[in-house]
């Protein structure tokens, strides 16, 4: 479908997004699928006042009935799940499956979040004096800003997004200026959930179009009680500390550089495929992305050339990711490649060998950026290898013991997603135990999650949570209130006596 269709078939009129200033690039052959206008300060300046207002009256809306609203725009996303999937690709070069995929993926959160809705638990705590009650309650927070990455253009709005509504907030979102067009239709496909529920006040969802100073007006704003920000680690450390400065509220969810560790105990057929899709699914353009592998000596030149041969392969299934049967699209764009060169050229000085990671050139696209993904044999973890390059980039390394396996694995900035393969469960529960990741799988890779499970990582990661657990947690405030119901003087606490 051209981008034309799909715009016909969700029907969403983006004329009121359209302008000068940000020209929006298919990542398949780099020609522009649009133009839009860039909010400038006055215009996110009035987002925000609307979203407090629209705040004020959401956050009196019995829980389960904002989840009804949930549950329509659930049902929205199924009816025009293949067009946005579409468009999710077309924008971000993602192939086909995993645009779907992540369609899927908000389809899922709202499910997840209508349940959520009548489950917005407080605590009931024992209380050490007479004819007290003690709870703990949770309550709306206030506007929300979700900063999003470009290469989840639309799922991880709707991590946050499904939750933050039912937990009574309103949302204001920048999505990447690289995958605004995708930002567009599913505001444009809530638009449609709002029509049908009637009642909700308005301004609940807004969008903000443009580069990283509309973000930063959202950062620094204090009306904005949560600023859920996703993309580099360099973004995060920019963000990060101004949210602190305002005492305000950040959930950061940065960059990986996620590793598998193979032992020699590891079931192969297992450990090869998952490896594949860790490292060249998404073009690596995955935050989960696997961009390190720890392989026990052992194995290690043997590992390796299993892996060179499925590389070498791997050029034929490089291509246009709305086919069906290819399995690496292309990067985002131009930046994205000169990145990975860059970091392939540092590599070379102490690899011991590299497989691919050339431009795949003279295809049908030449515009885009198609690249064969790189392997890279290397004997020690050198400082390229702890830095995230966002492209298929798969470092190879030995270990001798599995203590020596965990020290390299932990030996990198980032702290997000994580893997074992090994069929000795002693192996498994030690991984477990000491991967210093937030998430940490055994037999299965690092990339890719379920919403069912709180996602994100410990240090340069940005330690935010998102999505399923008790994420919800974080788009609400937490009050702990003590009732007396006595007729004599109460008890204050500690035993204090005062009589005035
Ligand atoms: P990026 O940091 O370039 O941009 C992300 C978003 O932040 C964009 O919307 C951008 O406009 C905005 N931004 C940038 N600087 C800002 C600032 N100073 N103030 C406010 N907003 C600012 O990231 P990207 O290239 O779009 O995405 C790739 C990165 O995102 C990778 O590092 C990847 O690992 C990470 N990522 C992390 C997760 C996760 O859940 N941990 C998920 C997806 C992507």
């Amino acid at each position: 479908m051209e981008i034309n269709g799909i715009l016909k078939e969700i029907s969403v009129d983006i004329s009121p997004y359209s302008g000068a200033d940000l020209a929006v690039r298919s990542s398949i052959d780099g020609k522009e699928i649009a133009s839009l206008k860039i909010d400038n300060a006055a215009a996110v300046e009035k987002k925000i006042a609307a979203g407090l207002h629209a705040f004020k009256e959401w956050r009196d809306v019995p829980a389960p009935k904002r989840g009804e609203l949930i549950r329509i725009f659930g049902d929205q996303l199924r009816k025009y799940k293949e067009p946005l999937a579409q468009l999710v690709t077309i924008e971000c070069g993602k192939i086909i499956a995993e645009g779907r995929g992540e369609v899927q993926e908000m389809i899922d959160i709202c499910d997840f979040a209508v349940g959520l809705s009548r489950q917005l638990y407080g605590l009931t705590i024992a209380s050490e004096r007479h004819n007290h009650i003690m709870q703990e309650n949770w309550l709306p927070l206030g506007p929300i800003a979700v900063i999003s990455a470009f290469n989840f253009p639309a799922a991880v709005w709707a991590w946050n997004f499904a939750l933050a509504i039912v937990c009574g907030n309103p949302v204001i979102w920048k999505p990447s200026e690289k995958t605004p067009l995708t930002a567009i239709l599913c505001h444009g496909i809530f638009e449609k959930a709002l029509a049908e529920y009637k009642t909700a006040p308005e301004n609940l969802s807004a969008l903000v179009i443009g580069k990283h100073e509309v973000g930063e007006q959202l950062v620094n704003d204090e009306r904005i009680a949560l600023v859920s920000a996703t993309g580099s680690t360099r973004m995060g450390r920019a963000v990060g500390p101004k949210i602190a400065e305002r005492f305000g509220k950040s959930l950061l969810e940065l960059g990986g550089n996620n590793a598998i560790i193979v032992s020699e105990k590891a079931d192969i057929d297992l450990a090869l495929p998952a490896i594949l899709f860790g490292a060249v699914g998404t073009s690596g353009q995955r935050c989960t992305s696997t961009r390190r592998l720890i392989i026990q000596e052992s194995i290690y030149d043997k590992f390796f050339r299993q892996l060179k041969t499925a590389y070498e392969s791997l050029p034929g299934k490089i291509g246009n990711p709305l086919e069906p049967e290819t399995l690496i699209g292309p990067l985002i764009d131009e930046g994205a490649f000169a990145a990975m060169q860059a970091s392939l050229a540092e590599a070379k000085k102490t690899a011991d060998e590299i497989v691919g990671g050339g431009r795949i050139s003279g295809g049908k696209f030449p515009g885009g950026y198609y690249v064969a993904p790189a392997l890279v044999k290397i004997s020690t973890q050198t400082a390229i290898v702890k830095k995230e390059t966002f492209a298929p980039i798969l470092y190879a390394m030995p270990y001798k013991t599995l203590d020596e396996a965990l020290e390299i694995h932990n030996d990198v900035p980032q702290g997000l997603s994580s893997a074992i393969f090994t069929t000795d469960l002693r192996e498994a529960e030690y991984f477990k135990r000491y991967s210093d990741c937030g998430i940490a799988n055994v037999n299965i890779g690092t990339s890719g999650a379920e919403i069912g499970g709180a996602f994100g990582g410990e240090k340069e990661t940005g330690g935010g949570r998102e999505s399923g657990s008790d994420s919800w947690k974080n788009y609400m405030r937490r009050q702990t209130s003590t009732s007396y119901f006595g007729t004599e003087k109460p008890e204050l606490a500690q035993g204090i006596v005062f009589d005035a």
